[in-house]
């Protein structure tokens, strides 16, 4: 529903181009990467600097319209879904690199510089950003520190929690925060980690100093190939318990290899039941060294084969597949679910019996792809969401595994965040004092609830009807949107 007044507010501090309300040209904004997920915002705006940020919020502040921050709209929880009759904050103008300070080994930038930008921008000096998400040639900077984002390279790198010095933050009320610098620590409560993963609920990120590492000497990527699905689970916790930290180590199963072969040709095994990707990198002997005991692993616990790739292009080659294993397997099916649960490592081979075994429950396809390392799981639940019941299925089957990855230990998400889509897991995960503590937190914030609301922490009231209460197609009941 428009709001005239606001609207015409926009318009005194943004120029016409920043703002869209034509109901055709907001479309490209109704989702984020969770399509099944859709709502069309009144008004999109895209501002230019920070002083048009503060000025969208102060005017939405002040005449009660909630605000949802979108980066590039890669999520996959549906943290960027608009809200009908909400604003969509969208950072996508604001993308310079502000500096790169070589001697601090830091770079600043404005929050809707890509992942990938970043290294390009310091490429030439030997330097690199180091966490890396599949998405990082779209997704934002902005983005990754809303949900801190992980990838291939934070089983030894770290998080984005780990690599970001630094952010400013614009509240709802119109303050700046400036939290963290370019140093290790800083006094007071640690509110830049409390910012890390905080979905567009606690502010607006306007600018990020990120830690830059030198490009490691040496590389060298092994390709296990496995016969059982399981095994492959199992070697992932061998690995890393006989102390080597692999700068990464990613698995794949049968339909997903298949998927990434047969698009991208990366000469991957296409009868294998089971890949693991593990790069090494450091000085060459250590490469080698760690690639020797990593060989051997992988054979003690039942790879068939393993090849090692050693030039930069053959190890790119190994990666290709990995990389485009997402859109790969977008392509055997009309839609895919992808679920986002961390385990124990040990418990690996376990889950994924358990996941082919709800495959067949719900009968749907299942394709598996992720940082094995990270114990973060990635399942792809294939359906066709002209079907019939296809989607409830997949939600349904979805919510299974996040179950199950809770009983073992585990969390119902690693790095894709809680948005819309796993409010209700979020009643497994957390206890009630704990949920309170996360209401206040956000209270503290953004007293109006108006910062992206009814997602990420559920309702107290919503956990003790569950059963009754689900998410469907991204609808969730929340009393913070039952004003709006
Ligand atoms: C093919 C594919 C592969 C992916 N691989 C990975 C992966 O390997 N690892 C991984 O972690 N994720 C991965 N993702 C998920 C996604 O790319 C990340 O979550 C990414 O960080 C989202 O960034 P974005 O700019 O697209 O954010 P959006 O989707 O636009 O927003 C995500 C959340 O961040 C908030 N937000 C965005 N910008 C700001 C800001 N400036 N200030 C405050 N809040 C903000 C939004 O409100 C929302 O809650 C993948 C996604 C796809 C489609």
């Amino acid at each position: 529903m428009s709001n005239p007044r606001v609207l015409e507010l926009f318009r005194t501090h943004l120029p016409p181009q920043s703002i869209i309300t034509d109901q055709a040209a907001v479309r490209p904004f109704e989702t984020d990467g969770i399509t099944a997920f859709r709502e069309r915002p009144w008004v999109v705006v895209l501002p230019e600097n920070v002083e048009q940020v503060r000025s969208v919020l102060q005017i939405s502040h002040d005449h009660d319209v909630p605000v949802v921050t979108r980066g590039a709209g890669t999520g996959l929880s549906g943290g960027a879904r608009p809200i009908r009759d909400g604003v969509l904050l969208t950072m996508s103008k604001m993308r310079k690199v502000i500096e790169v300070d070589l001697e601090a080994c830091t770079a600043t930038v404005e929050p809707g510089v890509t992942n990938l930008a970043i290294s390009d921008a310091v490429r030439e000096h030997g330097l690199y950003y180091a966490p890396d998400p599949s998405s990082q040639i779209a997704c934002s900077i902005g983005g990754n520190v809303a949900e801190n984002s992980g990838g291939v390279h934070c089983l030894k790198y770290g998080l984005t929690v780990h690599n970001v010095l630094g952010i400013r933050v614009q509240t709802i009320e119109g303050e700046e925060l400036v939290l963290g610098g370019k140093t290790y620590d800083s006094p007071g409560y640690d509110l830049l980690a409390l910012m890390m993963g905080s979905e567009g609920m606690l502010g607006v990120v306007t600018q990020v100093t990120v830690k830059l590492l030198p490009e490691p000497p040496d590389k060298r990527v092994l390709l296990g190939v496995y016969d059982d699905l399981p095994k492959a689970g199992d070697s992932v916790s061998a690995i890393i318990g006989d102390g080597v930290i692999p700068a990464g180590l990613e698995m794949m199963d049968a339909l997903a290899i298949r998927a990434a072969e047969e698009y991208v040709h990366a000469g991957y095994p296409i009868d294998a039941a089971a890949i693991l990707l593990c790069e090494l990198d450091g000085s060459a002997s250590q490469v080698e060294a760690d690639a020797d005991r990593v060989s051997d692993i992988m054979k003690a616990k039942g790879a068939i084969n393993v090849r090692t790739a050693t030039t930069e292009e053959e190890c790119e080659l190994f990666w290709k597949g990995r990389k485009a294993a997402f859109p790969a397997v977008g392509r055997l099916a009309p839609d895919y679910y992808c679920m986002d649960g961390s385990v124990p490592r040990h418990a690996i081979g376990r889950v994924l019996s358990e996941i082919t075994r709800l495959s067949t429950v719900y009968q749907l396809p299942v394709a598996n792809v992720f940082h094995a390392g990270d114990g973060n799981l990635h399942p792809l639940v294939l359906y066709d969401a002209n079907k019939e019941g296809e989607l409830q299925r997949a939600e349904a089957f979805g919510g299974k595994i996040l179950e199950y990855c809770v009983a073992v230990g585990g969390t119902i998400t690693g790095e894709h965040g809680v948005g819309v889509e796993k409010l209700d897991q979020m009643c497994l995960q957390f206890s009630e004092a704990e949920l309170n503590q996360f209401h206040r937190l956000k209270a503290a914030f953004d007293p109006g609830a108006l910062m992206n609301p009814g997602k990420a922490v559920p309702a107290l009231a919503r956990c003790s009807e569950l059963g009754g209460m689900h998410v469907h197609e991204g609808k969730v009941p929340h009393p913070e949107l039952e004003r709006f």
